[in-house]
């Protein structure tokens, strides 16, 4: 392994600024789960870095708030943080949901959310329910600061919208209407510490039994993170019933661009966007409640 400089700013400034110099490779780092792995196995892959910015002592990157507006949350925040907040996890339990299963207990205690989405792996599990949250992440770089919806941050496997120098800052989470439900699923051979063959992110408001509003996002099936767009057809639709099910799990299966590897067939993972798409809206509904 080549010599690599290590570099710890306490202020998104510095880290700016060190992360745009132009006479040297640089890559942020936050819990470093996978930046480390990154480094001694495929340092080629991530352009040869010569020096690593800890971003973990920069203080926005570690705030979490919680007010009448939503959830800001910085982008180092480790894992174990957020399921551990019941204040969180009873609005947002989509985030328990998927916060709570990557890795293991070790691995929770460093790896954080804008970490999993600036990896940007399709199969990355906090991402489906960022996107289905509807979350916006704020960055900040040479040339200032920027919004981009979860959605469109990640561009490729372990591409993002990120330029050269800039940093995620924090992840903001509009506060969830009445009657709101969200959940997250992903199918794997294991128990735990295995990769998503296909995960599901599903967030719900309703109106009595009334479907007002659903977000719906997939992992694995494709070289991004995947917004179901069409499971906008189920708004108006009661979500008792069956067919409204069908729909929404159809608008996945729709959605999913898989490839056949050793984890699973196209056919398979398709079959698992509809049933997981189905299980995660009834968890939503369930979670929705009747307040
Ligand atoms: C044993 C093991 C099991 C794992 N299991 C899972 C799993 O079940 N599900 C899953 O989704 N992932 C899993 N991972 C992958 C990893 O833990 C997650 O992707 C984690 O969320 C990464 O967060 P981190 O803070 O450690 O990121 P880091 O490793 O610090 O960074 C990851 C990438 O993002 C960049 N980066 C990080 N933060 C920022 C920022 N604020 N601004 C700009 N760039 C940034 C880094 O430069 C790097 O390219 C596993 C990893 C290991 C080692």
């Amino acid at each position: 392994m080549k010599w690599i400089d290590y570099a710890s700013p306490n202020s998104i400034k510095e880290a700016v600024s060190l992360l745009s110099s132009k006479n040297t490779v640089s890559r942020a780092m936050a819990g470093g789960t996978d930046l480390i792995v990154q480094l001694r196995a495929a340092p080629e892959r991530i352009g040869n870095p010569d020096l690593v910015v800890d971003i973990k002592n920069i203080p926005e990157l570690n705030e979490v708030t919680l007010n009448s507006k939503g959830l800001t949350l910085g982008s180092a925040v480790p894992m174990y943080k957020i399921y551990n907040d019941t204040s969180i996890t009873n609005l947002f339990p989509a985030l328990q949901d998927s916060t709570s299963l990557v890795g293991g207990i070790q691995i929770q205690g460093r790896a954080s959310v804008g970490g999993n989405i600036c990896n940007s792996a399709p199969s990355g599990d906090t991402i489906p329910t960022l996107i289905s949250l509807n979350s916006t992440c704020k960055i900040d770089g040479p040339n200032g600061s920027r919004n981009i919806k979860a959605e469109d941050f990640c561009t490729g496997p372990g591409k993002t919208v990120l330029e050269n120098g800039e940093i995620l800052v924090s992840i903001h989470i509009p506060a969830p209407g009445k009657q709101s439900g969200n959940s997250y699923l992903r199918f794997i051979p294991r128990n735990e510490m295995d990769i998503a063959v296909v995960g599901v992110g599903t967030s719900i408001s309703l109106d009595g039994d009334i479907v007002k509003s659903v977000k719906i996002a997939l992992a694995s099936v494709g070289p991004t993170p995947i917004l179901v767009t069409d499971a906008e057809k189920i708004i108006g639709k009661s979500i008792e019933d069956e067919e409204t099910l069908k729909i929404a799990g159809e608008a996945s299966k729709n959605a999913a661009t898989p490839i056949t590897d050793m984890r699973g067939t196209i056919e398979f993972r398709k079959h698992l966007c509809d049933v997981l798409t189905r299980r995660t809206l009834k968890i939503a509904k369930e979670r929705a409640g009747g307040n």
